[in-house]
């Protein structure tokens, strides 16, 4: 029994507490929580076996009084001596899926990142269509295909067509590229028929991970007139292992960059939920963007005012990721096709050019917010590594 010893400056300290699920030395599956550099077991030090399952949900779905609850049981816990058998240093476990992912649905809700795809996919247009300051649009993805952190990514293959060519060809995506996002994980659902409004959302909403919605921009281009993005985003989402509570994101949080037109009433009002979170993107290790979600224009909450103002059920697990996050300057755009300005303005990645992903190529996703009295909140990262296409 001792106590655990947080290294000065871990992004990992007592006012984050991230819950993962973990596996040490061949057993099953189950809930941790991280401090510092140990994964302590939930099930052991709270003796609740809610923890012992080897998913997020069953705790997710009982809510906020209850999250609030156990956040205030591991701080207690966690001050004093932790039995041995209850820790295990972050470097021996196997870190898995979080949560098991009901619904997929992913925004679009950056201003620069909505324009500077219009200009690249519509160069003869006004980069944002007339619905998107109106709402925060997005598309449904696939739940099935949310992996997490670590898991190699196999390049698709698919459909695509080169505006002058005149029909199109099937083979490995040769346009592979990355967005780096927070994604939002909902712990309590709501009836079909129901809504959740804008001030529901911390009622609604546990916490956040980090995205990387990899995208084939060729297999895209061609295929998402008019319905939308489908198999060029279907083949994988990567997310963190780390499930930050919102209850941790309290210092992050600051006022949207401003909203003009006003949106309708039910995307109005609410709290700030505008969230000062500094991303990192590495290519090969060199870091090559340094997104901020403070930039973002619609909120989380209004998202999933909007998810659900139809009367669409919202589920435990539900997962909505922002969209790319990018911001006015190119150091912050968090898309390679915004960073290499559609493959015409190649980057250099450790001595090499690159425009879009080469197999072999890995790409880390890592953030940081405010936590109280000058601390940081760490997310930990999202990382894949570009394996080739199968049958291409
Ligand atoms: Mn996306």
């Amino acid at each position: 029994m001792n106590v655990i010893e947080i290294p000065d400056g871990s992004p990992f300290g007592r006012d984050n507490l991230p819950y993962g699920v973990f596996s040490a030395a061949g057993g099953q599956p189950r809930v941790g929580v991280r401090l510092g550099d140990t994964v302590v077991d939930l099930a052991l030090l709270l003796g609740d076996p809610v923890f012992a399952a080897p998913s997020l949900n069953p705790f997710l779905a009982q809510g906020p009084a209850r999250w609030a609850q156990v956040r205030e049981r591991i701080r207690a816990a966690a001050g004093g001596p932790v039995p041995d058998e209850a820790r295990h240093p972050v470097r021996d476990v196997r870190l898995h899926l979080p949560f098991e992912v009901a619904d997929y649905v992913d925004f679009y809700a950056s201003e620069h990142h909505a324009s500077n795809l219009g200009r690249l996919f519509r160069p003869d247009a006004a980069p944002l269509l007339p619905n998107w300051k109106h709402l925060p649009v997005g598309y449904h993805g696939r739940a099935g295909t949310v992996v997490v952190s670590g898991t190699g990514i196999v390049r698709p293959c698919g459909q695509f067509k080169a505006p002058d060519e005149a029909a199109p060809r099937f083979g490995p995506s040769r346009r592979l590229d990355i967005e780096a996002e927070l994604g939002f994980v909902v712990g309590v659902g709501s009836p079909l028929g129901g809504r959740i409004g804008v001030d529901g959302f911390a009622e609604h909403v546990f916490g956040a991970v980090l995205v990387n919605d990899w995208s084939a921009r060729d297999l895209q281009a061609w295929e998402y007139v008019p319905l939308g993005p489908h198999l060029g985003k279907s083949f994988a989402t990567s997310i963190s292992p780390w499930v930050v509570p919102l209850a941790a994101l309290r210092a992050a949080r600051v006022p949207l960059p401003g909203q003009d037109p006003e949106p309708l009433p039910y995307l109005r009002g609410g709290e700030d939920w505008g969230l000062d979170v500094d991303l990192v993107v590495t290519w090969n290790g060199q870091e090559v963007a340094r997104p901020r979600y403070r930039d973002m224009y619609w909120s989380p909450a209004q998202m999933l005012a909007h998810l659900t103002v139809n009367g669409a059920s919202a589920r435990t697990g539900d997962l909505f990721a922002s969209g790319t996050v990018s911001g006015p300057e190119k150091h912050r755009r968090g898309a390679f096709i915004e960073l290499t300005w559609g493959g015409r303005e190649p980057v250099t990645v450790r001595g090499e050019e690159r425009t879009f992903l080469l197999d072999g190529d890995e790409v880390t996703i890592s953030a940081t917010a405010p936590g109280p009295d000058g601390t940081r909140i760490g997310f930990g990262e999202v990382t894949g590594t570009i394996q080739p296409a199968v049958g291409g």
